[in-house]
């Protein structure tokens, strides 16, 4: 069985030398054929970033990809393979069995005042933000008004984003194992007047997220690299998706090695 490849990558000089040095040892092996179309699985190269644009590519497809991250610039999030290993990469290639690891997905719906509604996947997160003053929103979950909320925002993750932007605003590191997404805020208002749970909470598979805002003021709606602006959206949707992504197991990293290697580590 020839297994089907796509490659993406972004423009720097090292991943382009990186693409051609793939193609070269793929092209060695009769059952790997590199391919435009339908991939079974795509090999992106350079960072989070590229692995983030080829997901939202191929979101349509998600059962028939599996994804395999080389990253050309520091060990990334999603990408495990360096550079400098491509030849035992594309060995572990040929003749496998198509094995794959699978992680949680955000699934968002966005309602506009008119009872328009567009649907998402987002693979680290999304995040909703208002132009300028304060965001005022009531937060939902599971059809249970829970707060009111006043400040710059809110981001919803995965247990794979979780190390992104979420970490920045305060959220917990989730193991991907977990099926849950997370609700952080980004600084809220917390006083006499307002109040807000103030810490981020973990929402599980069986339950959802409502945001209402509560101004026809332009909002800032972010989903991983996509940058929604819009007046009319009343309501943002969130619950753990259907679908997953299937990254290729070819090699097991342990979870909190990369977490300790990207956020600690210091030489
Ligand atoms: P970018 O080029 O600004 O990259 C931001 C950084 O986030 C990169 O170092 C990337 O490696 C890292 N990153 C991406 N996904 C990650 C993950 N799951 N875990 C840990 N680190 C991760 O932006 P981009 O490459 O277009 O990626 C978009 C993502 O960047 C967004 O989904 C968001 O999570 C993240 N981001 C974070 C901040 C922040 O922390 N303040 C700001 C903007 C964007």
């Amino acid at each position: 069985m020839t297994l089907r490849i796509g490659i993406i990558h972004n423009q720097e000089e090292k991943s382009i030398l990186v693409l051609q040095r793939l193609r070269g040892l793929l092209a060695d092996k009769d059952d790997l054929e590199i391919v435009e179309r339908d991939p079974e699985l795509v090999i992106t190269i350079g960072g989070d970033g590229t692995l983030l644009s080829a997901f939202h590519r191929y979101n349509h497809r998600l059962n028939e990809v599996r994804f395999l991250g080389v990253h050309t610039g520091h060990l990334g999030f999603y990408t495990d393979w360096r550079d400098y290993e491509l030849p035992e990469l594309v060995d572990s290639l040929s003749g496998e069995q198509g094995k794959s690891v699978s992680y949680p997905l955000l699934d968002v719906v966005l309602t506009t005042r008119s009872g328009d509604q567009r649907h998402f996947l987002a693979l680290n997160e999304s995040t909703i933000r208002k132009g300028s003053r304060t965001m005022v929103a009531d937060v939902y979950i599971k059809e249970e008004l829970f707060e009111r909320f006043r400040g710059d925002g809110l981001a919803i993750s995965t247990p794979t984003g979780s190390t992104a932007y979420n970490k920045s605003v305060g959220g917990a590191v989730v193991h991907p194992s977990i099926n849950a997404m997370q609700l952080a805020e980004i600084a809220s208002l917390n006083n006499r007047v307002f109040r807000t749970l103030g810490s981020p909470s973990i929402i599980g598979s069986h339950e959802w997220i409502d945001v209402r805002l509560k101004s026809n003021e332009e909002h800032l709606i972010t989903i991983d690299q996509l940058d929604i602006i819009r007046k009319d959206i009343v309501s943002i949707k969130y619950r753990i998706a259907d679908e997953r992504i299937h990254f290729a197991s070819y090699r097991h990293m342990h979870f909190w090695h990369r977490v300790k290697d990207a956020f600690i580590r210091e030489d």
